[in-house]
């Protein structure tokens, strides 16, 4: 009997039913195909080096979305099929074994699946496979976009609106409809496929940190829903007026759900678009709600179309700096433990929760790169890729090269204070109290600055520096004035590098 062709739809980082071009693809596909008979695959491939490539808890934000996302395909009549192994040698095996003829999947930039996509592509050319790779990660085609530039990357956030500006965002989808029992494959109900637990991947989830933000498109479409049933906030919203340092988020930490394309980020625009229309006034870009998605599609228009958008050497956006290499600083910064208390309990609030405010993101990053420790945003960045639960290729980046003062943002001499900037919001610095508890006790006069406490003072309050918690690792005031003196020779001498590289006319 001849074997039955399937379709597969490649489920990375889209992580729902709900607008997704590329599965309506493949369903499509299967029921068009239905009097022949297809096979429908919708499948995620969980890599052997997960554990070394995901923190913790994205790890478990990662397994509770493919947990729901499996829920949701059941109540369309299929599954997810999940496979472990790496793709580009388990796909191509599979390929034959499964006789697919069609496979779908999102069109993304992350270097990671660009480069599994290259191998997919060759071996789906020799084995006469039709792929379908849809736009659906962000709200406009970012190669369009630059396109339009000329193949350019707009370097500023205005020039980018410029080129969207017109631009019609087209409807989201849906898919409702059940499949038939057709499109089950005989080992549809193989417990091989089913979604690992965390133990599986040799996690003891008991020893996690608890769980606030839990991944998987329900939750991501609740909270959605729940801050755009708030039409006054949302219109409102001015991102310079959220804090980095409420004990409860100040913004919509609806950026995991997107990262993982949970959420669709075309969906979070109508929404938006829809609260917007029908309000007399709203708050604008970049400041407003809809400046901050579009923020996100700058920073993915960029990293579209830069060489080595994740690295220093060899980015032509990004400023050479002379950074410097310390790891003992560098370990203390990743774990909270540099003496300056803001800068601690926002590391460690990251740590144990995964998700930080945009702002307490500046401090740190400020703090790590040209403001303190002088150490490079690639250290940086590997940093959050291992605790962000939104951990995403370009923006993750594209931030960091902000931060440090290395692209699309030049003023360096703007500093963060490791001490007035979180005062503006928390005088009484209780988010500090919260995360770093070695300091609860500590009298408010002191709790952004324990090294000026007395002896006396540290005693009583059961913390004394040095011993129950960090001298300060560098003196913010004089360092932050040399640092800033070697930003200004790095600038000038890429100035003169360029300027020699210009023909001469
Ligand atoms: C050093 C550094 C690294 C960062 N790394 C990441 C990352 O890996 N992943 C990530 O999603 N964001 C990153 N950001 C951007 C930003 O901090 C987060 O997107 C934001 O804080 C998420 O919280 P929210 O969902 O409550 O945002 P809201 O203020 O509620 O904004 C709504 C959405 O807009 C988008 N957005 C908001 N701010 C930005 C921004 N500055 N750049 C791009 N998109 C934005 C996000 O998708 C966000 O969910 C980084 C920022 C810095 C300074």
């Amino acid at each position: 009997m001849a074997k039955v062709p399937s379709v597969i739809h490649w489920f990375r980082l889209d992580l729902r039913i709900h607008d997704n071009l590329a599965l309506r693809n493949a369903i499509n596909e299967v029921r068009q195909a239905e009097n022949r008979k297809h096979f429908l695959r919708p499948v995620y491939v969980i890599e052997p080096d997960i554990k070394n490539k995901v923190g913790e808890n994205r790890l478990r934000f990662l397994i509770q979305s493919l947990q729901d996302l499996d829920s949701n395909l059941r109540k369309l009549n299929t599954r997810l099929f999940i496979l472990r192994g790496t793709a580009t040698e388990l796909l191509p095996k599979l390929f034959d074994k499964w006789q697919v003829k069609h496979l779908t999947s999102q069109l993304d930039i992350d270097r990671d699946i660009v480069l599994q996509d290259e191998v997919i592509d060759e071996v789906a050319e020799k084995k006469d496979i039709f792929i379908v790779r849809r736009v659906q990660h962000t709200v406009y085609d970012v190669h369009s976009v630059l396109k339009k530039n000329n193949g350019a990357v707009p370097l500023t956030y205005q020039k980018f609106l410029s080129l969207v500006t017109g631009i019609q965002v087209k409807d989201t989808i849906e898919i409702t409809k059940a499949l038939s029992d057709n499109c089950k494959p005989p080992d549809f109900d193989s417990k091989d496929y089913d979604v690992p637990s965390l133990e599986d991947l040799g996690l003891d989830e008991s020893a996690l940190n608890p769980c606030k933000y839990p991944g998987g498109e329900t939750e991501g479409l609740n909270r959605l829903n729940m801050y755009m049933a708030k039409k006054q906030w949302v219109c409102k919203f001015e991102k310079p007026n959220t804090s980095p340092n409420s004990i409860e988020p100040s913004t919509t930490v609806l950026s995991p759900y997107i990262s993982h394309g949970c959420l669709s980020a075309k969906l979070f625009y109508h929404k938006l678009k829809e609260v917007e229309n029908g309000a007399s006034t709203h708050s604008q870009p970049p400041v407003s709600l809809m400046g901050q998605l579009m923020w996100r599609e700058f920073y993915y228009t960029a990293g579209a179309g830069t060489k080595n958008f994740d690295k220093m050497v060899g980015n032509p956006v990004c400023t050479q700096i002379p950074w410097g290499k310390n790891d003992e600083h560098l370990k203390a910064w990743a774990e909270g433990q540099t003496g300056y208390p803001f800068v601690d309990a926002i590391m460690r609030q990251l740590k144990q929760e995964g998700w930080i405010h945009h702002l307490a993101r500046h401090m740190v990053a400020c703090f790590l790169t040209r403001g303190d420790l002088w150490i490079s945003w690639e250290e940086g960045a590997k940093v959050f890729e291992d605790y962000l639960l939104d951990y995403d290729w370009s923006l993750n980046a594209g931030n960091w090269m902000w931060l440090s003062a290395s692209a699309f943002f030049y003023k360096y001499f703007r500093v963060y204070s490791p001490v007035a900037f979180g005062k503006k919001t928390d005088k009484e610095g209780l988010f500090i109290r919260k995360y770093v508890p070695e300091l609860k006790k500590y009298p408010t006069e002191y709790i952004y600055e324990p090294w000026k406490a007395p002896k006396s003072v540290q005693t009583t309050a059961g913390c004394v520096l040095g011993v129950d918690y960090p001298k300060r690792i560098v003196d913010h005031d004089k360092i932050h004035k040399e640092n800033m003196q070697k930003m200004s020779a790095a600038y000038k001498l890429n100035k003169e590098k360029k300027a020699m590289k210009r023909p001469h006319t």
